[in-house]
């Protein structure tokens, strides 16, 4: 295993290295404990059950040729983890020790990314890109209702459990910027999406228009759970400056808390297939959306560990 780069300079206590190395770890069945690594949140969660394997397997060769059994507990340790049966040491629980300063702060929220599908389009957690369509690609929500926030000029719809997570986020975004939202749009059908689309690749051309538009079918505004939001003034609608006006600024740094991400960052265009949009925000819930943003997670691909979704197939 890759132990966490340290600055250099600083070592870590002989106590502590002592102990980090031969512990045996907690048994983390279905939690996500924080470890600075480079793997991906679903690899890490597929630890445990190697970890099970990686002991067994040293069971069985220790039947075989009598090793002492520190030996092997040790480099079970040393392979990441956990010796499942393990019981842990009290105070062993906690990830990070105190000497452990310049870790990263573990995390109180853990994550099992498993229990919602990332393929059910009813799902709040679907994940709809260039290479993953809705299936069926013309998939209606059940559940629309017209979003109540402080301006929605054009009637748009959610899912309801986003509509009521975007009314609260409202609410909280007047106390705190200053400003409400108002709503461009929200769910689009997979025919409005296709007449949408066919327009903006008339006018622009295909390779344009699948920079800033999705095809039918890849749209997650026909998810339900996503939209498109501005400042009161509408100075700027669907437009990048929204992200450095005062609204748009407090959503970058809070619609977590309302289980919002911003779904297109800048810098991610490798990722998701498209350019930022400081205006569209996707609804996920506040478990996954805090998960997210306590690890800096940033697309919804690195998230699930899927593969990048630059263009489509
Ligand atoms: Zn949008």
């Amino acid at each position: 295993m890759r132990w966490p780069r340290r600055r250099p300079g600083r070592r870590r206590p002989a106590r502590a290295r002592l102990r980090q190395t031969s512990a045996p770890r907690p048994p983390i069945v279905g939690r996500l404990l924080w470890r600075p690594s480079r793997r991906s949140p679903r690899q890490r969660l597929r630890e445990p059950a190697r970890a099970v394997l990686t002991a067994t397997a040293a069971v069985a060769l220790l039947a075989a040729v009598i090793v002492p059994t520190s030996t092997v507990m040790i480099t079970d340790a040393r392979d990441e983890a956990a010796t499942p049966s393990a019981t842990p040491a009290p105070g062993l629980m906690t990830p990070a020790a105190p000497e452990d300063d310049d870790a990263p702060t573990p995390s109180p929220g853990a994550i099992d990314l498993n229990t919602r599908s990332i393929d059910d389009p009813a799902s709040i957690w679907v994940v709809v890109n260039k290479v993953r369509p809705l299936q069926p690609v013309d998939w209606a929500p059940g559940d629309l209702v017209t979003v109540d926030v402080t301006s929605n000029p054009g009637g748009d719809q959610m899912r309801a459990e986003a509509a009521e997570a975007l009314h609260r986020m409202d609410q909280t975004a007047r106390d705190e910027s200053g400003q409400g939202i108002t709503i461009v749009s929200g769910y689009r059908s997979y025919e409005r999406q296709q007449s949408l689309y066919a327009a903006y690749a008339r006018r622009d051309g295909q390779a344009a228009a699948d920079t800033y538009s999705s095809r039918p079918g890849h749209s997650e505004h026909q998810t339900g759970l996503s939209c498109d939001l501005q400042q009161p003034d509408a100075s700027c609608s669907v437009c990048n400056q929204f992200g450095s006006s005062p609204l748009g600024e407090w959503l970058a740094g809070n619609a977590w808390r309302f289980g919002f991400v911003q779904r297109y960052e800048a810098g991610q265009e490798h990722v998701t297939g498209f350019m930022e949009e400081t205006w569209h925000y996707r609804y996920v819930g506040v478990d996954l959306a805090t998960w997210m943003h306590e690890h800096d997670v940033h697309t919804l691909e690195a998230a699930f560990s899927l593969p990048d979704a630059p263009d489509y197939p």
